[in-house]
């Protein structure tokens, strides 16, 4: 079969790869009808040493159930699935506690051989507990949003969860990407009152307007922070939802969150250390986030996208062919494109 191999930074290749092949009794293959492009593939599109042997790309992706494992019972064959970024038991005491990102027996995909989601199939394992079926019936036009539930709407939907988002609350997003954009769809939906994005891209920031949020900031650096205290009081927002990861980025959430208020982290930290950990701690402020648990975050947003109350699938403005997977990657580097849908 066909898929996107990264062998270094800049490096993308479509080529021939084994078909992928049921390992374990609980596995699946799914054949991938629409797989995408993510924010952290850029990650090493730009810094991956140069290797011999490629990694097979890609974590989000909606595809049909090709074929299953003996012990697989929920899941059938021809299903139609969202495949979220991360795979995972469904049992382990951690599953159990809610925090499938760290099953015991989970991983993710694009991480092993023969399950990249830029191709054209992949294997799953644990196919039961992993994957979420959704009605055969669905309407090709919500097809983006249910493919944005792999990773970014649940991954803006755990960062509000992290921050405290509820009815009444000001909130500041950073960050106008696909993360930050569906961070805005979740405060909205999650009740916040006033929603603030901090960013530069006026197409992106336009959109966010579109999706929930009630102010814009374009400044950066210190000229951003008073533009939040002048927009939220200033005292700052209750929450702020930090979806870039970048130490300047973190470093203005801590000085523009209200003091006991939330951090909720999407943001891969690119750094280290935390910034200015002194004020975590004199300004009372909760800096919560991680691998967002997609699981438990997936059952409560597919309703609202198959009834048409969000649609994250907004985040998505170009769509390629598979062998088109290298451009996608470039134009997403080069912020010429948001978001990418790459079809197999
Ligand atoms: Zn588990």
């Amino acid at each position: 079969m066909r898929a996107a191999v990264m062998y270094g930074a800049g490096d993308v290749r479509v080529e021939d790869v084994p078909d992928p092949t049921l390992l374990e009794p609980t596995d699946a293959i799914l054949r991938v009808r629409r797989a995408c492009i993510c924010g952290s593939d850029l990650w090493g599109y730009r810094a991956m040493p140069a290797a011999e042997d490629g990694r097979e790309m890609g974590h989000e992706a909606i595809g049909v159930v090709e074929d299953v494992g003996p012990e697989v019972t929920k899941i059938k064959r021809g299903d139609l699935v969202v495949l979220p970024f991360a795979y995972c038991d469904g049992s382990c005491v951690l599953c159990e506690e809610g925090l499938d990102s760290s099953c015991l027996h989970g991983g993710f995909f694009g991480r092993f051989k023969g399950g990249g989601a830029q191709g054209e199939g992949l294997r799953v394992p644990f196919a039961d507990a992993t994957l979420f079926v959704i009605p055969a019936a669905t309407d090709e036009s919500l097809i983006p949003s249910l493919l944005s539930l792999s990773d970014v709407m649940g991954t803006g939907h755990y960062a509000a969860l992290s921050a405290g988002v509820a009815p009444g609350k000001t909130v500041a997003v950073i960050g106008d990407g696909a993360v930050g954009l569906c961070a805005v769809i979740a405060a909205k939906r999650l009740g916040a009152e006033q929603i603030i994005i901090l960013g530069h891209h006026q197409d992106r920031t336009d959109l966010a307007r579109r999706l929930g949020a009630t102010d814009v900031v374009a400044a950066r650096g210190e000229e951003a922070v008073e533009e939040v205290r002048r927009l939220a009081g200033d005292l700052g927002p209750h929450c702020v939802l930090e979806c870039v990861g970048h130490t300047d980025s973190i470093t203005t959430a801590i000085e523009i969150v209200r003091r006991g208020g939330a951090i909720g982290r999407a943001g891969i930290p690119q750094a280290q250390e935390i910034p200015d950990r002194q004020a975590t701690f004199w300004k009372n402020i909760t800096l919560a986030g991680g691998p967002t648990p997609i699981h438990t975050c997936i059952p409560e947003l597919l309703p609202d996208i198959l009834e048409g109350r969000i649609e994250p699938g907004l985040v998505f403005d170009r769509q390629l062919g598979l062998e088109q997977t290298p451009d996608g990657y470039r134009a997403m580097n080069e912020r010429e494109a948001l978001k990418v849908i790459v079809q197999p």
